[in-house]
C-alpha cells in the first residue's frame, strides 16, 4: 500500500476506512506496552492522567485527517511547546541572537539536568561557550528560549505564543490549562534551580520569576491530537497553514526546527529514536508525541505512560508501527 492517505473513491468503498482500520490494529497492539511505562509523578495535577489512553490523529499536507483511539482526550503541551517558544524566539530576534544564548547539540544527559556550567570555571571564555545550555528542547535552554521572546509582561509573551499555537492548529480555543500550570508552578523545584542557576552565572537575563511564569504557562497549553497533528502539518508543510497564503513560519526556521526535534526532540534517546524510527519528532512528558513526516503527515500522539527519559511508552511504539508499516523514516 502507498503511503498516501486516499480520499473515498467513487464506488463509495472506502480506502480511507481500511486505513482507519488498520491503524486500530497498530494501536490496540502498541497499547499493551503501556503498561511498561508510568504517568509523571513530579507535577501533581498530570498524575490524574489514565496511563492506558492512547490516541493518534494524522493530517496529511492534502488536509485528509484519519484518527484512531482516545483522541477525544485533552492534554497539555508541556515540552512539546518548546519547539513553538522557540519559532517565536527566532521570529523575534533572528537565529544568530537566539543561538547565542542557547547551544544545538542533543544532550546525554535528562531532560531536566542542572546546566553544565555548574561544574565549569566560567571566568574562562572557552569554558562559557560549553557551559550555555545544550539546546532549546531540554528544560535549561528551553527557559533560556522563553526568555527571549518579545513583551512587556509574561502574559503578552504567552499571549503571542498562543496566537501563533491557535493559527498552526486552526484551533482558536486553544488555552492554558491553569490547574496544571498552578501545579507545575508551586511543585517544581527543579526548574526553579535550573532558572536561578542560570541567572545567576548570567545566562539568564530576565526576572526569573516572569521567565518561569512563562514557561510553566506555556507548558500547561492544552490539545487534542487533532489540534498536535494540524500543528505538525504545519511543520510539514515547510511552515504553510491551509487556506493562508504567506507560511506562518518562515521555511528556514522549520528547516532548523527540524535538524533540532531530530538530534534532540525526544530527549537523550533521540539518538535511538531516529535509528529506529526516523522522522522529526518532539515529546512532552503528558505522554504527548508531535512528530511529521516531511512533505506529506502530521502526527499527533496521546500515551500518558511514559519511560524513565520522559517519553510515552505506547506512544513511540505506535509510532514507530506506523513508520515501519507506511515507509514514512527518512533514514
Ligand atoms: N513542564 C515540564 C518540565 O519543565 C516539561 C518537561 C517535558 O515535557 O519534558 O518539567
Amino acid at each position: 500500500m502507498s503511503t498516501r492517505i486516499p480520499t473515498r473513491n467513487k464506488t463509495g468503498f472506502s480506502e480511507m476506512e481500511q486505513l482507519r482500520q488498520e491503524m486500530v490494529k497498530l494501536l490496540d497492539e502498541a497499547k499493551t506496552h503501556s503498561k511498561k511505562g508510568k504517568v509523571v509523578d513530579y507535577i501533581p495535577e498530570l498524575k490524574r492522567m489514565d496511563p492506558h489512553l492512547l490516541g493518534i490523529t494524522v493530517v496529511s499536507t492534502g488536509g485528509k485527517e484519519i484518527t484512531a483511539g482516545d483522541v477525544q482526550v485533552r492534554f497539555t503541551l508541556q515540552s512539546i511547546s518548546k519547539v513553538f517558544a522557540l519559532t517565536l524566539a527566532i521570529m523575534d530576534r533572528g537565529m544568530d541572537e537566539v543561538f547565542r544564548h542557547v547551544g544545538m547539540e542533543p544532550s546525554a544527559e535528562p531532560f531536566d539536568s542542572l546546566p553544565p556550567s555548574l561544574f565549569l570555571p566560567l571566568d574562562r571564555p572557552e569554558f562559557r561557550e560549553l557551559a550555555k545550555p545544550a539546546n532549546p528542547m531540554i528544560n535549561s535552554g528551553a527557559i533560556v528560549v522563553s526568555s527571549l521572546i518579545k513583551g512587556r509582561t509574561a502574559q503578552e509573551k504567552l499571549e503571542r505564543l498562543l496566537r501563533l499555537v491557535r493559527v498552526i492548529s486552526g484551533n482558536p480555543t486553544i488555552r492554558v490549562n491553569e490547574h496544571v500550570y498552578a501545579s507545575e508552578k508551586k511543585a517544581s523545584e527543579r526548574n526553579w534551580a535550573i532558572a536561578y542557576l542560570l541567572r545567576e552565572q548570567g545566562f539568564l537575563k530576565e526576572n526569573v520569576e516572569e521567565v518561569l511564569d512563562l514557561y510553566f504557562m506555556q507548558c500547561a497549553i492544552e490539545a487534542s491530537c487533532r489540534d498536535l497533528a494540524y500543528m505538525a502539518t504545519c511543520l510539514a508543510n515547510g511552515g504553510t497553514v491551509w487556506g493562508l497564503s504567506k507560511p506562518v513560519i518562515p521555511r528556514e526556521i522549520v528547516r532548523v526546527l527540524t535538524a533540532l526535534m531530530v538530534t534532540c526532540g525526544m530527549y537523550n534517546a533521540s539518538g535511538e529514536f531516529a535509528a529506529r524510527v526516523g522522522i522529526p519528532a518532539k515529546s512532552g512528558v503528558s505522554g504527548a508525541i508531535m512528530a511529521f513526516v516531511p512533505g506529506k503527515y502530521g502526527v499527533g500522539i496521546i500515551g500518558p505512560a511514559i519511560d524513565k527519559k520522559g517519553n510515552s511508552v505506547a506512544g513511540t511504539h505506535l509510532l514507530a508501527s506506523c513508520v515501519n508499516r507506511w515507509g514514512w523514516s527518512l533514514f
